[in-house]
């Protein structure tokens, strides 16, 4: 087991590389606050994943992990009660995991002892993480919680297919989820769907597409399947579609969406956009955006805007453990300042896989560092056709171009600390650290034209 660090000295960042704004880490300059808990149990485990989630053996103790989220969280804002004083919530992500094995109880018991000890802004975005015919169906419950967004793990609508990805809920259970979930009165509805399938045809995976829009989501997070490391698909890899025929599917589903409402406003991510009416996802845009989020549960990470510095934190992955060093109050097993050159790095990773791209003063305002030092490493992409500058002067915006959203991980590697190779593990690893889902960062081979949430 690693050793703990229970509230180590944040080493010192050069104040050069750091903005006057976070220098005087004034709360108005700070930037938006969100908090993400993570339920790290399943029903079993699906052979494609690498998430900190683990098959349920034995009966959850709910009380007892809803306790340690809240000892963890006391610890987190004890650490950092200067950078969260006078702060409010703008969005909570429950995730997992499969988080309505939990009863509505245990999540109504969570979101209050949240709010009795950090404010909810009137807004706040609420999103919940289930899979469908999993454990409690108290999706009223979860509402009545104050729950507001809940995401269902779709996948696929293909019976079969589900079985070949280890899932444990056929097509009829979406379908009678999803109309569950409305009528438990869940207005922002989100289904995670894969593609890229094992011997997925594009027919097929179009098919997937249009039985997800007969649900009418409020938002789409629609994402290909990567093998990664620590799998069961990674130690017996099955047959991918080719990259041409990912490629057809891509830009006919892409076209279907665009048709049917839904904007792409991020690598994988779709909201349905009606007039003024954009139902993103505040809590991925939070992160997308390099804003702030405290992380509780076992294995969840944190990122935190702390006078003259900013703060990424860890937990201790396996729940048993984190469970009892939570209630001793060490369940954080790291708390690092980003030092500048993986701070722009950091931002880019996040902030280029949004189709509108970012402004060069948000660069400034969420690192501190020089907007010129971006400019400097961006101007080679920029010269390649991946990045482009839009903007006056002052007004400047940075985005990557349809080639550069294909072939993100190429500007990424431009982007990246000299001491650091780009391979998959120090992509996931750096993923990891800094807010971004594994399976959402891995895009090397999205091949999507042009383009999003823990
Ligand atoms: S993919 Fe989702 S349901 Fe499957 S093991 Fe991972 S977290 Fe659990």
């Amino acid at each position: 087991m690693p050793r703990h660090a229970e509230t180590p000295p944040l080493a010192p960042v050069r104040a050069r590389e750091i903005g006057a704004a976070a220098e005087r880490g004034s709360t108005e300059t700070l930037p938006p606050l969100s908090l993400y808990a993570h339920l790290p149990w399943c029903l079993s485990k699906c052979p494609y994943c690498d998430f900190n989630s683990h098959a349920l053996t034995a009966p959850l103790d709910e009380r007892a992990y809803i306790r340690a989220l809240i000892a963890d969280l006391d610890a987190d804002l004890a650490a950092g009660a200067d950078c969260f004083q006078g702060r409010a919530l703008c969005s909570v992500f429950i995730g997992g995991g499969t988080p309505n094995l939990f009863g509505a109880a245990s999540i109504a018991e969570l979101l209050r002892e949240v709010r009795a000890r950090i404010p909810f802004t009137p807004s706040c975005e609420i999103t919940i993480e289930a899979n469908p015919g999993a454990g409690h169906a108290d999706l009223r419950g979860f509402r009545n919680a104050g729950v507001n967004r809940l995401s269902l793990g779709a996948q696929s609508f293909d019976d079969a297919m589900l079985a070949r990805l280890g899932r444990a809920h056929s097509a009829a259970d979406i379908v009678q989820t999803a109309a569950a979930a409305r009528r438990a009165g869940f207005d922002n509805l989100n289904l995670d769907l894969m593609f890229g399938l094992p011997g997925q045809t594009p027919e097929q995976g179009l098919a997937d597409v249009r039985r997800a829009l007969a649900l009418a989501p409020e938002h789409l997070s629609w994402y290909q399947l990567t093998i990664e490391p620590n799998t069961l698909f990674h130690a017996r890899p099955p047959a991918l579609p080719d990259d041409d025929s990912v490629w057809r599917l891509q830009c006919a589903a892409t076209e279907l969406l665009h048709r049917r409402g839904y904007r792409r406003y991020e690598v994988s991510a779709y909201a349905l956009t009606k007039g003024a009416l954009k139902k993103t996802c505040r809590h991925n845009l939070n992160y997308w955006r390099f804003g702030d989020y405290l992380g509780i549960g076992a294995g969840a990470h944190g990122k935190w805007t702390r006078p003259g510095a900013v703060v990424r934190t860890r937990k201790h992955r396996n729940p048993a453990r984190y469970i009892r060093l939570a209630r001793a109050g060490r369940c954080r097993v790291e708390t690092r300042a980003v030092a500048g050159a993986d701070l722009l790095f950091e931002f880019a990773l996040n902030a280029l896989r949004l189709t509108d791209g970012f402004r060069a003063s948000l660069f400034h305002r969420r690192t501190g560092l020089d907007a010129g030092l971006l400019e400097r490493r961006l101007a080679p992409l920029i010269r390649r056709g991946l990045v482009e500058r839009r903007g006056a002067p002052g007004r400047l915006r940075y985005a990557a171009t349809p080639l550069g959203a294909r072939f993100l991980d190429d500007v990424l590697v431009e982007i990246l600390p000299e001491s650091q190779p780009l391979d998959s593990a120090t992509t996931s690893s750096y993923a990891q650290s800094a807010g971004v889902a594994p399976r959402a960062v891995a895009v090397a081979p999205v091949k999507l034209p042009a383009p999003r949430n823990l």
